[in-house]
């Protein structure tokens, strides 16, 4: 029988991908703080729980999607959560995108119980967790990895064990920091070509098909376009993340110049109300920069 799966943070990544689980054949009992996303598990076909401790009793692999390192914590750690909670011999994937070492820390707490850990990252946005073609980085042992592979697989496309516990955090920071450089060029360049009264779209498109074509053009090119910064990915967590490279970059002493001015634009909308829209607001700042 397929493992039964506790799912903790249904936001804008977890709701679809504990969907696609749904639709693998799994048994998924999800529990997350906003009642609506609770309702539109269980009209998936899912079940909702009413705490943590009540989803993650029965599990055989618990799989947490929360925003940020202080809430793994407190859904991990604490009378309630779910070390004192899943049963021994649990697997505990995490999936948010955290600082290498609280993954590290989590693992080496959870081996008291008897519990195994992964971090587990993902990129590929919001579309990417709706079509199920994730880039998953995992951190953790072999053996573990190859257990959760079938779920990895139900989730995702592209899906690498990186090294021991952290590596896929590390790997998700240096994600961060190339999609956020990748951005802002973007960004500048449509400044740039707008100013210039260059059309747009047939620039976007034919810049598309070269050298400086990507991913994040492909995606973001709408955004761009319509000026459209509904989340998609929040400015406070590109935030969350460009700190998190940062501080794993200097104590490793790798420079990251043109990565620490692309966190300081990002800093820069969030301390001006932009936090909730789109990454792809980095325009914003451009314009802003430019007087347009
Ligand atoms: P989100 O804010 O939409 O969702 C977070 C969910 O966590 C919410 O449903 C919230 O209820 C839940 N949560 C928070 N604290 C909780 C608690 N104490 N108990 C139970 N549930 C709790 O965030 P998101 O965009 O889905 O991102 C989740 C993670 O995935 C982040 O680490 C983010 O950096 C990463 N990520 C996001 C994207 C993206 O495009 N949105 C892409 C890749 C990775």
């Amino acid at each position: 029988a397929l493992p039964k799966i506790a799912w903790i943070g249904l936001g804008i990544m977890g709701s679809p991908m504990s969907e696609n689980l749904i639709k693998a054949g799994y048994d998924v009992t999800g529990f997350t703080l906003e009642r609506e996303k609770l309702d539109r598990l269980a009209a998936a076909g899912g079940t909702a729980a009413g705490s943590i401790a009540e989803a993650v009793r029965d599990a055989d692999v618990v799989i947490t999607m929360v925003p940020a390192s202080p809430q793994v914590e407190a859904i991990a750690y604490g009378p309630d959560g779910i070390l004192e909670n899943a049963g021994s011999g649990a697997l505990l994937i995490d999936m948010s995108s955290i600082t290498p070492q609280t993954s590290i820390d989590l693992a080496k707490a959870a081996k008291d119980k008897g519990i195994r850990v992964l971090d587990a990252p993902v990129s590929g946005g919001e579309a990417g967790a709706i079509e199920a073609v994730l880039s998953i980085m995992v951190g953790g042992g072999q053996a573990d990895f190859d257990q959760a592979k079938p779920i990895f697989e139900a989730l995702g496309k592209t899906v690498v064990l990186c090294g021991p516990h952290g590596s896929g955090q590390t790997v998700k920071a240096a994600n961060q920091l190339i999609v956020a450089v990748n951005i802002q060029a973007c960004a500048e360049a449509v400044v740039f070509l707008e100013k210039s009264g260059v059309d747009l779209k047939a620039a976007l498109d034919v810049l598309n098909g070269g050298l400086a074509g990507s991913t994040v053009l492909t995606r973001k090119k709408d955004n761009f376009l319509g000026r459209d910064f509904k989340p998609g990915f929040r400015i406070d967590l590109h935030h969350k993340d460009m700190g998190i490279v940062t501080d794993a970059a200097r104590n490793v002493g790798a420079a990251l110049p043109v990565g620490a001015v692309v966190a300081q634009l990002v800093a820069s909308l969030r301390a001006q109300g932009d936090g909730g829209l789109d990454h792809s607001a980095l325009l914003r700042a451009v314009e802003r920069l430019s007087g347009a």
